[in-house]
């Protein structure tokens, strides 16, 4: 790796998972490592959100509540380990579910967890809701994203929010612009910034949108690139991370060096 290449690649990322959400791969220290080697100075873990499920469901897209554990210590090692080289964070991707929320934070707040993104996975949760990557046409769901997105906004415990162009909606123009330029403007008014994400952009998915940024820019959203590490090759992507910078010069979109962390209420 040229040095020229890590001088220009991001310096913060609060966007990373690890294994115990069962599909990512690697070790944190691994992950750390490539952080370090790639000059960035601040890594922020945010695997997905444990639930608390109560009719005996096992999720098998995120950590397991008797996980906290282990993921918190493990990387508060790591944080004094690496700590002249990198600061290390400790937190969680979350979707905004009602009926967990205080739950979560109950448990955020007896780990002292640093930051949370919001990353609006479901419309509910893996069980009683769409997935919010799953193209449709159905105007409800698009609307049911939005307000879920904003409610949990509103509660002042998200950082950022992770992918907010997730939501597959392929049908009429005009219904996705209505309710997605009412999320930007309710994100731009909350000072949430929102993600152009790195790990989407590698893998074509239907994110990054280009409609969506093009909305994000009228609203005049401010935004942050996030690497979604699932393993260690996409923390390498500097042409991945230019390519997301193309796409907010494009809609004259500002990105912010760093976001600011914002502790569970
Ligand atoms: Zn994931
Ligand atoms: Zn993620």
């Amino acid at each position: 790796m040229q040095s020229e290449q890590i001088k220009n690649y991001l310096k913060a990322n609060l966007h990373a998972h690890t294994y115990r959400c069962q599909h990512a791969y690697g070790t944190e220290r691994e992950y750390v490592e490539t952080a370090i080697e790639m000059g960035i100075k601040e890594f922020g873990f945010s695997d997905h959100i444990f639930c608390p499920f109560k009719n005996g469901e096992v999720s098998t897209m995120r950590m397991k509540l008797s996980e906290v554990e282990g993921y918190v210590d493990t990387l508060n090692k790591l944080k004094r380990e690496y700590k002249n080289d990198i600061d290390i964070l400790i937190g969680f991707e979350a979707e905004y579910i009602r009926e967990f929320y205080e739950e979560q934070m109950n448990i955020c707040r007896e780990y002292d967890i640093d930051y949370l993104i919001l990353g609006q996975h479901f419309i509910g949760t893996e069980f009683n809701g769409p997935y919010s990557g799953a193209q449709t046409t159905n105007e409800e769901i698009l609307k049911g994203y939005v307000e879920l997105a904003i409610e949990g906004a509103k509660t002042d415990s998200f950082t950022y929010m992770a992918h907010p162009d997730l939501i597959y909606y392929t049908g009429s123009k005009e219904i996705y612009y209505k309710h997605m330029r009412h999320l930007c403007e309710e994100m731009k008014k909350l000072n949430i910034p929102l993600e152009f994400n790195m790990l989407g952009k590698a893998t074509n998915r239907n994110y990054p949108n280009e409609f969506f940024w093009q909305i994000a820019g009228e609203v005049g959203n401010k935004a942050i690139v996030g690497i979604d590490a699932h393993d260690t090759t996409i923390i390498q992507d500097v042409a991945t991370y230019k390519e997301c910078l193309a796409l907010a010069k494009k809609f004259n979109i500002e990105i912010l060096p760093k976001a600011e962390e914002k502790k569970a209420p």
